[in-house]
């Protein structure tokens, strides 16, 4: 059982007061990032950062991003509850968290085959039980498409056709596009089979690997 105590809940509020401040106005995020406990996702060394607006190690060269840039993200998928969503870049498994809190029906894709393996085995832990699949998700996963929301979250060089394939008629993407330093936060939403492009501020994530994304 993950201990959430009464002081951990304290930080959570702050740390959601800290992202209204920010411009975060969805209440559906702020409540969600309210509830989910992002200290369980942290190795003990780091156990007091756990509610700081930063990005995390998780180990295996990988990050847990910043709060405010998955509340960005979330909220710019202006997310339903029922909503059939794929999550590319599976990492801890906080931000799947996030969106099942918020009633969104997951699927999260890892490629790194330890963190699959490990975050699998642990949100369900937590209570959360999104659908997980380890392989390249930056061809999407055709098998269980259409998605009405994909997020991406890791830096693409570009656009990766299979995931504006495989999004619903009035379906959204959000995805960090850019080089390996930065990337510009893109949403895409498909209306009539017609993708139309908005363009956000600048962002710094790992980069994405495979077929459509980097390689190596
Ligand atoms: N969403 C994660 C969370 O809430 O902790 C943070 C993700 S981390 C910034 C980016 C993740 O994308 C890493 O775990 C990395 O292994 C994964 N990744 C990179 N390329 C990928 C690909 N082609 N398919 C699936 N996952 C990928």
């Amino acid at each position: 059982m993950i201990e959430d105590n009464y002081k951990q809940r304290g930080l959570r509020n702050k740390l959601v007061k800290k992202l209204r401040e920010k411009g975060i106005f969805d209440e559906g995020v702020l409540s969600a990032i309210g509830k989910v406990p992002r200290h369980a996702f942290f190795d003990d060394a780091l156990l007091v950062h756990a509610y700081e607006d930063k990005a995390f190690p998780i180990g295996e060269g990988q990050t847990i991003s910043q709060p405010f840039t998955v509340a960005f993200q979330t909220e710019k998928l202006k997310i339903k509850p029922g909503e059939k969503v794929l999550e590319i870049g599976t990492g801890s498994g906080y931000q799947a968290a996030i969106l099942v809190e918020m009633g969104a029906k997951v699927y999260t894709i890892e490629y790194n085959n330890k963190l699959y393996e490990r975050t699998r085995k642990f949100l369900p832990l937590l209570g959360y039980q999104p659908f997980f699949f380890y392989g390249d998700g930056s061809k999407g996963i055709p098998a269980k498409a259409p998605y009405d929301k994909i997020i991406v979250t890791a830096g693409a060089p570009v656009v990766p056709t299979a995931l504006t394939d495989q999004l619903a008629d009035g379906g959204i993407l959000i995805i960090p596009v850019g080089d390996r330093e930065r990337q510009k936060m893109l949403r895409i939403t498909k209306l009539n089979g017609k993708l139309k492009q908005e363009e956000f501020e600048f962002f710094a994530f790992v980069p994405l690997l495979g077929e459509q994304g980097w390689k190596q």
